[in-house]
């Protein structure tokens, strides 16, 4: 089966950063596109064909990155395209940002090029392969039936309420990347966030409970959000 090459857009301003991610995403196998600052990302978004990632870097030179993030979320177009953050250390605030605007996962500065590389494949592979409704899921220990509503822990089946179960479920297909409070608000309550994020908490808090020793598979993002775990 031949796969069509997937296309990265990388956004950085650091010269030799990006000489550094281009050759090493072609080796990859991948395309590769770049740019220096955000709007020149946002024209190359806007003109060409989409990526199928973009990696950002959040300190640019004019629009930050966190506002290219917004703006992609903002548009029909680009609003499910993969974003990978680029961080330094000490970024923190910035990096709350952007998950708060959508961004799928990060990467802190310095990194090394294989857990870039390995970070990449698994975003893409993630975003690529989006769970139908009729499908089962297994990870780890924990085991859903989606379509009957039935989630066993081991060999324990577990008595989920609706919205645990569609929490649960939200969390595992997006498994690896950070949902924030906000956005679970929107997804499993189909509510906006006028409703206190407390109401997340306590239902994870619960969901957790009951999942037992899988509850681990639920990573708490501090001041985001929660995360399925990438790996069981
Ligand atoms: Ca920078």
């Amino acid at each position: 089966m031949i796969m069509a090459t997937k296309k990265i857009l990388i956004v950085e301003d650091e010269p030799d950063l990006v000489g550094v991610l281009e050759y090493n995403l072609k080796k990859e196998g991948y395309s590769v596109e770049s740019a220096l600052t955000g709007s020149e990302a946002l024209r190359k978004i806007a003109a060409g064909q989409l990526p199928d990632l973009i990696l950002l870097d959040l300190m640019l030179p004019d629009i930050s990155g966190v506002d290219v993030c917004r703006q992609c979320r903002s548009q029909e177009r680009t609003r499910t395209v993969p974003i990978l953050m680029l961080t330094a250390r000490g970024e923190e605030t910035d990096r709350v940002a952007g998950f708060e605007v959508g961004a799928d996962d990060y990467v802190t500065k310095p990194f090394s090029v294989r857990e870039l590389m390995l970070r990449v494949k698994a975003l893409l592979k993630r975003t690529s392969a989006p769970i139908r409704e009729d499908d089962e899921i297994r990870f780890g220990t924990v085991r859903v039936d989606v379509p009957g509503h039935r989630v066993w822990v081991g060999d324990g089946e577990i008595g989920l309420t609706v919205l645990e179960f569609n929490l649960l479920t939200t969390l595992v297909s997006r498994k690896g990347r950070v949902q924030t409070r906000e956005r679970l608000l929107t997804d499993v309550w189909d509510i906006h966030a006028d409703v206190t994020t407390r109401t997340v908490d306590t239902h994870v808090k619960r969901l957790r409970e009951k999942l037992g020793q899988a509850g681990e598979y639920i990573e708490t993002v501090r001041g985001v959000g929660y995360r399925f775990a990438q790996n069981d």
